[in-house]
C-alpha cells in the first residue's frame, strides 16, 4: 500500500524549504489533496495526517465522495459544465475553474436558491495552449467586470496550470506572470473582486508555484501514489 503519511511528510518538508527560499510562511500555503480516482482508505490516511481540504476534478465524483468524510472542505478544481453545477453547489468551499459568464451565472442562480455566496476562482490560460480551459490574460479585466454583477458568487482569485512537461524556466515564467496579474488586479479594487487565493502548482511544480506566490497548491499523485 502507498505510504500516504510519508508522502505528506515529504511534501510538507518540500513546502517548508520552498517557503524558506522565498521568504514565505508555511501556514500561508494551503495544501489541497487532489483525490480524483483515489479510494476512501487512502483519503482517510491523508485526513489523519491533517489534510482537511480536498479537490476533485469531476462533479459526480465529488458528489459521491462528499458523504464519506466528515469535516472536510471540498474544492472543484476541474472543468465544470453548466448542467453539473447542481450536483455540487451545496458541497463546495471553492470552485477553481470558472471562465465563462454562462457558468458564473448558473453558479450564481443555484447558489441564490440555497442562500449561499459561492467563492470562485477565475481560471486563466497563461500559456495559450489550445487544449486548456481558462480565459486569456488580456480578457481578464473585462471578464471580472462582467461577472462581478452576480451577487451570489464571490470572485476570490485566480487559478492556472502550467503546460504538462514544460521545463522549469517556462513554468516559472507562467506562474510569475499569473502572480503579477493577481497583484495588479488586487490594486484595482473592482466590486466583488477579492484577491484572496492564487491556486497554482501541482505534484511536479508546486515548489516553483510557492516561490512565485501561490497560496493554494493542488497535489494528487505525489500524495497518493508512489
Ligand atoms: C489532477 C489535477 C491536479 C493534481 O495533479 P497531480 O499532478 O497529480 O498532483 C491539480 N489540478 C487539477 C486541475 C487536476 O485535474
Amino acid at each position: 500500500m502507498v505510504d500516504v503519511k510519508k508522502n505528506i511528510q515529504n511534501i510538507r518538508q518540500r513546502i517548508r524549504e520552498a517557503c524558506e527560499r522565498s521568504g514565505r510562511k508555511e501556514e500561508d500555503i494551503l495544501l489541497l489533496g487532489v483525490t480524483k480516482t483515489i479510494g476512501q482508505e487512502l483519503i482517510n490516511c491523508a485526513i489523519e495526517e491533517g489534510i482537511c481540504e480536498l479537490g476533485e476534478n469531476r462533479p459526480q465524483e465529488l458528489k459521491e465522495k462528499y458523504p464519506m468524510f466528515d469535516g472536510v472542505k471540498w474544492h472543484l478544481i476541474g472543468h465544470l459544465q453548466t448542467n453539473k453545477v447542481k450536483y455540487i453547489i451545496d458541497k463546495t468551499e471553492l470552485i477553481h475553474s470558472v471562465y465563462t459568464e454562462k457558468l458564473a451565472s448558473e453558479i450564481d442562480r443555484l447558489a441564490k436558491k440555497i442562500d449561499k455566496v459561492q467563492k470562485i476562482l477565475v481560471e486563466v490560460n497563461i500559456s495559450g495552449e489550445e487544449s486548456k480551459g481558462g480565459i486569456s490574460p488580456d480578457e481578464i479585466d473585462e471578464f471580472l467586470k462582467t461577472i462581478s454583477k452576480y451577487p451570489n458568487i464571490r470572485i476570490s482569485g485566480f487559478m492556472t496550470m502550467a503546460p504538462l512537461g514544460a521545463d522549469e524556466v517556462v513554468v516559472r515564467q507562467i506562474f510569475r506572470k499569473m502572480h503579477n496579474i493577481y497583484v495588479d488586479i488586487s490594486t484595482k479594487k473592482y466590486d466583488n473582486v477579492y484577491m484572496e487565493y492564487l491556486s497554482m502548482g501541482m505534484s511536479n511544480d508546486f515548489e516553483i508555484a510557492i516561490e512565485e506566490g501561490a497560496n493554494i497548491i493542488r497535489v494528487g499523485s505525489k500524495m497518493f501514489k508512489i
